[in-house]
C-alpha cells in the first residue's frame, strides 16, 4: 500500500470546494507521456494553478500504471523544483470500470479515482460506487461518479449516443453512493469528433462547423437540487481549428473535426463545474507540433528535436486553458 500523501499529491476535496465558491474550474489534463507531464506541471507552476493528471485505462495500458504513478510523484518533485513549494497535483483513475481497477489505483497511490458507472441499470451504478467509496475514504481518496451518458469515443470509453443526466436523479445518487463529485452530460464529447456535421450549423463566413449548444438548463436545474456540489465536465476540448489547420496542411486528415466552444466551458467553469476534463487538446497540439517540425525539417531524425516543439506547443495550450477558460491562475 502506498498512500498518495507520501508521494506529495492532494485529494479533491479542498480543491474543489475552493473552486465552486470561487467560481473557477480545475484542468483535468489526460497524461500518458513524459512530454505531456512536463508541459502540465509547467503550465501549472508558470499560471500558480491546482492541477489534476489524469490517467484512462489506455494510458495504463499504453505507458504502464506503475510508471505512471511514479511520473505523478515525478511532476510533484518537479514542481518543487521550478518554485512552487505547495504544488496542488492530483493523481487521478479516469474512468475506472470496476471496483477492483479503482482499488488497485488507490493502494498504488492515486488520490483520487473516478468509477464509471453511468452505462450499468442506476441501482447498479450507485452500488458499486458506493463500495469503491467506502473503499477510498478509508484513505482519504476522493471519489468521482458519472450519471448520464456522453457520446463519442475516447481510449476504451465509446457511446453512440448520448443521455443526458437527469436533473432529478442527482440528490438521491449523490446522497446514497457517497461520491465526492459528479460528471454530468449536458452535451459535451468525448474524441475530436464530437458532433456529426448534420448535428452542427456552418458558420456562414468562415465555413467552420458551429456545434450544438450545452444544455445549461439543465446543468443550472442540477445545480438547484444539490447546491455547491462539485460537478465534472467530461469530453470537453474545444478542438481549436488552428491546431487541426496546420495538421490537415502538413499532411493529416483530419475533417470536420469539432469541440466545445471555450465560451461556453468559461461559463460552466462559473457554476459548480469545478473539474473540466481535456485530453484531445492536447493531442491535437502535440502532433500539430510534430507534423509541422518533421515536414519543414525532413532530415530531423532525433526526437528530441521535434518532441521539444511538441511540448512547447501543450504548454501554451495548457497555460491558455488555465488562464482563458477555467479561470484556475493565481489560486495556489
Ligand atoms: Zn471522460
Amino acid at each position: 500500500m502506498t498512500s498518495y500523501k507520501e508521494l506529495g499529491l492532494v485529494n479533491t476535496r479542498e480543491m474543489f470546494a475552493k473552486a465552486v465558491k470561487g467560481g473557477y474550474a480545475i484542468p483535468a489534463f489526460n497524461f500518458n507521456t513524459m512530454e505531456q507531464m512536463q508541459a502540465i506541471v509547467q503550465a501549472a507552476v508558470e499560471t500558480k494553478s491546482p492541477v489534476i493528471m489524469q490517467v484512462s485505462k489506455g494510458a495504463r495500458n499504453y505507458a504502464n500504471g506503475t510508471i505512471l504513478r511514479y511520473m505523478a510523484q515525478g511532476a510533484v518533485e518537479y514542481a518543487k523544483e521550478l518554485g512552487c513549494p505547495n504544488p496542488q497535483i492530483v493523481l487521478h483513475l479516469d474512468h475506472g470500470d470496476s471496483f477492483e481497477l479503482c482499488k488497485e489505483c488507490i493502494d498504488n497511490g492515486f488520490s483520487s479515482v473516478m468509477f464509471d458507472g453511468s452505462a450499468l441499470p442506476y441501482e447498479e451504478n450507485i452500488a458499486i460506487t458506493k463500495k469503491v467509496v467506502e473503499y477510498a475514504h478509508k484513505y482519504d481518496v476522493t471519489v468521482e461518479a458519472e450519471l448520464g451518458v456522453l457520446a463519442g469515443v475516447e481510449d476504451e470509453v465509446s457511446a453512440a449516443e448520448s443521455h443526458y443526466t437527469r436533473p432529478e436523479e442527482v440528490e438521491d445518487f449523490s446522497k446514497r453512493s457517497g461520491c465526492d463529485s459528479l460528471a454530468i452530460s449536458i452535451g459535451t464529447s468525448h474524441g475530436a469528433y464530437k458532433f456529426t456535421p448534420e448535428q452542427c450549423t456552418r458558420d456562414p463566413k468562415t465555413g467552420k462547423l458551429v456545434p450544438p449548444p450545452l444544455a445549461f438548463d439543465i446543468l443550472h436545474e442540477i445545480e438547484k437540487r444539490i447546491p455547491g456540489f462539485p460537478i465534472v465536465l467530461h469530453g470537453s476540448s474545444s478542438v481549436p481549428q488552428d491546431e487541426v489547420d496546420t495538421i490537415n496542411k502538413y499532411g493529416g486528415k483530419l475533417p470536420d473535426a469539432v469541440g466545445i466552444p471555450e465560451e461556453q466551458l468559461r461559463e460552466a467553469s462559473k457554476s459548480a463545474v469545478c473539474k473540466i476534463n481535456i485530453d484531445s487538446d492536447s493531442r491535437l497540439a502535440m502532433t500539430a507540433a510534430i507534423r509541422k517540425h518533421l515536414a519543414e525539417n525532413p532530415s530531423h531524425f532525433d526526437p528530441r528535436q521535434y518532441l521539444k516543439p511538441a511540448r512547447e506547443n501543450m504548454k501554451k495550450m495548457y497555460i491558455h486553458k488555465i488562464v482563458n477558460v477555467l479561470g484556475s491562475d493565481n489560486k495556489l
